[in-house]
């Protein structure tokens, strides 16, 4: 597999989540080691429908533009739908929320978030802060992460949609490798890389009218959970998004014009740290440029041939010691496919059912499950091992509705 990581850099920073090599290769840093990472800017290419809402969003003049120079460009959004299904389920929060007391003494540094809120109601925010409130004892980060939360008009069967303000590329001896989304490059690096810039940009459906805004995971049939929403949404700010795209072959083009020409939005050279662990049903990474080249029907078909695989030692353990499998439907659906976990596979109830790419009503997951935590950290996140409550509980909401949390 040709999976790269940077061996030296001018700046050092301690990546505290890493994961140690699972198959021998060189493509992940060691757990606790000191990687270099000399951070200069770059940019994930705003060519999505998605991202086009953005406010930020500066044309698409600059794509593929060498990076000779620090630039930013604006992060892709990703989205969660509505799925028309009554699940009642609830994946519980293995977290408990800490006092300020019990946070002083733990060795393991909370994350803390600071939201600007547009357009919220007053119970909206309690069912966003309470979802913050779950990330923030589950990752760690030494610099606050800046979300701009937008109540907004988003399009039909959108329930929201977010990801990194923008991204980072590290040096490594003078040449740009992996892209990192904001609040990730923050972490690793130690201090804040945009100059108290937003990390994350969510937007949430102020037309959609079916909304539950309570925080006790039990919204009923026809309700959808702001709160699991939320958690989802910031899970895509916070890392778990990749970067190709598959061409339409109208319009604007995704890729080369061609359709079904599969390829890389920050070109052949830059690949986002999610990106260096996805592979196919052989193992072959998806960013192997022999097998699948940029721009290229070979890279089309594995992105739409139900067989992407997160493959990274953390993942994999969370999934029982396969790879995770990821979303890859037979049509490229864009701001959809890729970024996140197979809705079949990762079904409601399951404990890995947060990062799906469509949820129901009457389905609460208020927990990223172990699959996206092995995400996080194989990308790089210190992700908290030591504060879980009792074990890992999911089921269904009849299990347990009378002690829902
Ligand atoms: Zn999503």
């Amino acid at each position: 597999m040709k999976r790269h990581w940077p061996s030296s850099s001018s700046i050092r920073v301690n990546i505290r989540g890493g994961t140690s090599p699972r198959t021998g290769g060189d493509r992940r840093p060691a757990r606790n080691a000191v990687v270099a990472l000399a951070i200069g800017l770059l940019a994930m290419l705003a060519t999505l429908p998605v991202a086009a809402q953005t406010r930020t969003l500066d044309g698409t003049a600059e794509r593929r533009t060498p990076i000779h120079e620090p630039q930013r460009l604006p992060g892709q959004k990703i989205e969660l739908r509505v799925k028309d299904t009554v699940e009642n389920t609830f994946v519980r929060p293995r977290v408990r929320i800490l006092t300020p007391a019990e946070r002083a003494t733990k060795a393991f540094t909370p994350a803390t978030f600071d939201v600007t809120y547009t357009g919220f109601s007053a119970q909206a925010e309690v069912a966003f802060q309470a979802a913050v409130d779950v990330w923030s004892q589950l990752i760690s980060s030494p610099v606050t992460i800046r979300v701009n939360a937008v109540w907004e008009p988003l399009g039909s069967g959108i329930l929201g949609s977010a990801g990194s303000h923008s991204s980072w590329v590290n040096v490594t001896n003078g040449v740009p490798g992996v892209v990192y989304p904001d609040a990730l490059a923050d972490a690793l690096n130690g201090s804040d890389m945009g100059s108290g810039d937003f990390d994350i940009e969510a937007s949430f459906n102020s037309t959609f009218g079916d909304w539950y805004l309570g925080t006790d995971g039990a919204p009923p049939g026809g309700r959808w959970d702001l709160m699991s929403v939320v958690l989802h949404e910031l899970g895509h700010g916070l890392g778990f998004l990749g970067s190709p795209t598959v061409d339409d072959g109208a319009d604007a083009p995704e890729c080369d014009g061609v359709a079904g020409h599969g390829c890389w939005q920050l070109g052949a050279t830059f690949p986002v740290i999610f990106d260096l662990f996805t592979e196919d049903n052989l193992g072959i990474a998806i960013r192997d440029s022999g097998t699948f080249p940029n721009n290229s029907i070979a890279l089309g078909n594995v992105l739409t041939g139900m067989d992407v695989f997160f493959d990274g030692d953390a993942a994999t353990a969370g999934n029982g010691g396969s790879p995770a499998e990821l979303y890859a439907p037979g049509t490229w659906e864009q701001g959809s496919s890729y970024s996140h976990l197979d809705e079949t596979v990762f079904a409601a109830g399951n404990p890995s059912s947060l990062m799906t790419p469509l949820l129901g009503s009457a389905e609460a997951i208020h927990d990223p499950g172990p699959v996206t935590l092995g995400i996080f950290e194989d990308v790089g996140w210190e992700v908290a091992g030591e504060i879980f409550a009792d074990g890992f509980e999911s089921g269904t909401t009849s299990m347990w509705s009378a002690s829902v949390p």
